[in-house]
C-alpha cells in the first residue's frame, strides 16, 4: 500500500475501477456479493490510544477476516519503519504476515483502514483475482476492498488541512466515493454517516455524483434530454450508413450485425457488464451478471 506523496483527485482510474466492479461478479457471482450487503461498522474497528498496539491490532484484523469470511486465515501484524505504508507476505497461509509502518503506532485510528486493504490482498490471492501489472492490481484491491464493505475506512483515512495531508491507497478519493457509492445504490446503504473527515464526506458526494451519472446514460429511460437528443442523432447515423461503431466518449455502441436487425450495447450501470438489446423502442433488459434490471428507450 502506498503512501506520501500529494494527493490525487478526480477520476484518472476510472477505466480499471470500473473493470474491477466487473471482474468481481464475474468471479463472485450475484449470490456472494449479495452476502456483502452490511459493510464493517466503526464499532468493530475501533482503535482508541489506550488499547494496547499489537493487541488491538490482532483484534482489528480478525475482524476483517470475519468480515471477509476467511474461517482459517491468521494474521500476524507487526510493525516496523518502511516507505510504503502497509505490506501483506502473500503465501500459502493459513498465517499471513502483515507489516504496518512505525507512523501506525501513533495514528491507531486508521490501522483498520490499512488492514482492510491487506486483508483484502488475501482474499483476493485466495480467490486467485488479480490484473497484471502492479498498479491495477492495487486499485482491484481498494475497489474489491471498498465493494465489499470495508473500503470506506480508507476514505475516511483521507484528511486536509493547511498543514499535512494523509490519504491511504491508490484510488484518489473521489474514486473511493465512486464505488461507496455504486455499493450503496445497490445495497441502499448510506456511509455519509460514518465519515470522521470532512474531506471524505466531500470526496463521497462527488462520488456520488459520478455513479449516478451512470445509470443516466442513454439509452437508459433515465437519461437526460441532451444524452437522449445525442443518442437519437447517433442512431440515425448508425441505421443510415450500418458502419456504426464505437465513438469515443459515448458509452453505447450500434452493431448493424450483417443482414440482422440495428442492436445497441452499453455498459450495466451497476456492475459494467456490456448489455445489448435490439433496437425497437421500449425494451426491459436484465443484467445476466449482476441481475439489474434495466429500462431502456432504444
Ligand atoms: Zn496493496
Ligand atoms: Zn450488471
Amino acid at each position: 500500500m502506498a503512501n506520501g506523496g500529494p494527493v490525487q483527485h478526480g477520476f484518472p482510474h476510472l477505466e480499471t475501477v470500473r473493470a474491477s466492479i466487473t471482474a468481481l461478479y464475474k468471479r463472485l457471482s450475484y449470490d456472494t456479493v449479495q452476502t456483502f450487503a452490511t459493510s464493517v461498522v466503526p464499532a468493530d474497528v475501533a482503535f482508541c490510544d489506550t488499547d494496547d498496539l499489537y493487541l488491538g491490532a490482532q483484534r482489528v484484523a480478525r475482524e476483517l477476516v470475519r468480515h471477509y469470511r476467511l474461517p482459517d486465515a491468521r494474521l500476524i501484524v507487526s510493525f516496523r519503519e518502511m516507505t510504503h505504508a502497509a505490506n501483506v507476505e502473500l503465501a500459502a497461509g493459513p498465517e499471513y504476515f502483515v507489516e504496518l509502518n512505525d507512523r501506525f503506532r501513533t495514528h491507531r485510528r486508521d490501522i483498520g483502514a490499512a488492514l482492510a486493504h491487506e486483508v483484502m490482498h488475501v482474499y483476493l490471492h485466495r480467490l486467485g483475482l488479480s490484473f497484471p501489472g502492479t498498479r491495477d492490481n492495487e486499485i482491484l484491491t481498494d475497489t474489491a476492498t471498498t465493494y465489499l464493505g470495508a473500503g470506506w475506512l480508507l476514505l475516511d483515512a483521507y484528511r486536509e488541512d493547511s498543514a499535512s495531508s494523509q490519504k491511504l491507497g491508490y484510488l484518489t478519493p473521489e474514486e473511493f466515493g465512486y464505488v461507496l457509492a455504486k455499493r450503496a445504490l445497490v445495497f441502499a446503504e448510506d456511509p455519509s454517516v460514518w465519515f470522521t473527515s470532512p474531506q471524505a464526506y466531500t470526496a463521497y458526494v462527488k462520488g456520488l455524483a459520478e455513479a449516478r451519472r451512470d445509470e443516466q446514460q442513454p439509452p437508459l429511460t433515465a437519461a437526460g434530454w441532451a444524452g437522449r437528443r445525442r443518442y437519437a442523432h447517433d442512431r440515425r447515423h448508425a441505421q443510415g450508413d450500418r458502419g456504426a461503431g464505437v465513438r469515443p466518449g459515448v458509452p453505447y455502441s450500434f452493431t448493424p450485425d450483417g443482414r440482422g436487425p440495428l442492436r445497441v450495447s452499453f455498459p450495466c450501470p451497476t456492475c459494467q457488464q456490456r448489455i445489448r438489446v435490439p433496437v425497437r423502442g421500449r425494451v426491459r433488459a436484465r443484467c445476466g451478471l449482476c441481475r439489474t434490471v434495466l429500462e431502456c428507450d432504444t
